[in-house]
């Protein structure tokens, strides 16, 4: 069964206060109407109906959307007529038709008129009348109604397509709805339960009830757009050789041994480069330059921490922080953290608050015990927004 819905838009109403008309004001975020045809994102062909005047403003509301704009007429009824024809070509099976002021319709209404249309000529939904109805003149009770068989009707209101289009071409002077249209023609309408919620926006008090049913959908939907967050982690060991010095985290820090390396061996900005790596799964940076290759021999670590971060922002990462660890007896790391922080930060054009260096010792057990080399590990977090 394809089907086809008809958003009828065309209506200069601004009873509902404000200097546009309803349809194409915000509630909850988004205009009306794109609240509206966004309810109606399963059909296979969605027709709005505007006013000729409101085209640029509809084009703005339907931007990203599959939705064909059909230029109304003075009356419902004709504008209506006007969605059906432009429809000859989709030729669906069913068609939904509704007011644009009616954003907050549940799907269930819309599964529950299009499941009705496969045994009936229509189904459209409505609520049956439980408040006590009276009669009135100059604000006197004259009499009292009774309720009973009394609907309030809602849209959309559905059809097998070729009948209602006959129904339209053959209808005469202006209709409530089309219900009317397509029960002068003869066709026979099932009622459906419709929803307090399906509320047609009218006054400036419905704007209200809307954006509260509105906001509170918005809030039980998944996102349409969240953040991309990634985490990496690096870890890195390099042995002590002869020397008088080790570079850690870009800073030259006096000591007895040297750090044995292919290149300047800075164990923990290897680590965080290694972090950023594993957040964007783009390897480690013997990926990126093979140990094997001689350009890279005692090259400045610096090149693949600058290397790390230029690809995580090029695929749209911002690096959120670093945080990184080194392990060892010695030398002593906390009288040059904060020259490291400074260092790492400067590379990795990172504020001082997101770079975090700090040092442990592993109680002298295992190699980092014996003090035969230098252990660090990072964590990275990247933030694409
Ligand atoms: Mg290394």
């Amino acid at each position: 069964m394809t089907t086809a819905a008809i958003i009828v838009a065309a209506g200069r109403g601004t009873r509902a206060g404000g200097p546009l008309p309803k349809q194409w004001r915000d509630v909850a975020g988004k205009p009306v109407a794109r609240w509206t045809l966004e309810a109606f994102a399963d059909v296979d062909t969605l027709v709005m109906v505007i006013h000729p005047d409101d085209r640029d403003r509809a084009e703005q509301v339907v931007d990203g959307l599959d939705v064909l704009l059909v230029d109304g007429a003075p009356q419902r009824s004709g504008s209506v007529r006007n969605g059906l024809e432009a429809l000859a070509k989709a030729a669906p099976d069913v068609v939904l038709i509704h007011d644009v002021a009616r954003p907050c319709v549940p799907r269930s209404v819309n599964q529950a008129v299009l499941s009705t249309l496969a045994n009936t000529q229509g189904a459209a939904p409505a609520l049956a009348i439980t408040d006590a109805l009276w009669t009135g003149h100059n604000n006197h009770v004259t009499g009292t109604q009774d309720r009973t068989g009394l609907f309030r009707a809602q849209t959309p209101q559905g059809f097998h397509y070729s009948d209602i289009l006959a129904a339209h071409r053959a209808f005469q002077g202006e209709a409530a709805d089309d219900v009317e249209v397509a029960r002068a023609a003869g066709l026979d309408v099932a009622i459906v339960p419709g929803d307090e919620r399906n509320l047609k926006i009218t006054g400036p008090d419905d704007f209200e009830r809307a954006a509260k049913i509105l906001t509170a959908r918005k809030l039980l939907a998944p996102k349409e757009s969240s953040m991309d967050i990634r985490l990496g982690n690096g870890f890195d060991v390099h042995a002590f050789e002869d020397g008088n010095h080790v570079i850690l985290c870009g800073v030259s820090v006096p000591h007895n041994r040297a750090l044995k390396g292919h290149s300047d061996a800075d164990v923990g900005m290897h680590a965080v480069t290694d972090a950023i790596y594993g957040a964007l799964a783009e390897g480690d940076i013997g990926r990126h330059f093979p140990p094997s290759d001689p350009q890279w021999k005692g090259a400045a670590s610096e090149i693949f921490l600058r290397h790390a971060c230029e690809l995580a922002r090029s695929k749209g990462y911002e690096i959120g922080n670093i945080d990184c660890t080194l392990i060892c007896e010695r030398p002593k790391v906390g009288p040059h953290a904060s020259a490291m922080m400074a260092e790492m930060g400067r590379i990795m054009g990172l504020a001082p608050d997101r770079v975090s260096i700090k040092a442990t010792t592993s109680e002298r057990l295992g190699f980092t015990g014996r003090e035969e080399g230098i252990a660090a590990l990072a964590t990275a977090t990247l933030v694409k927004s």
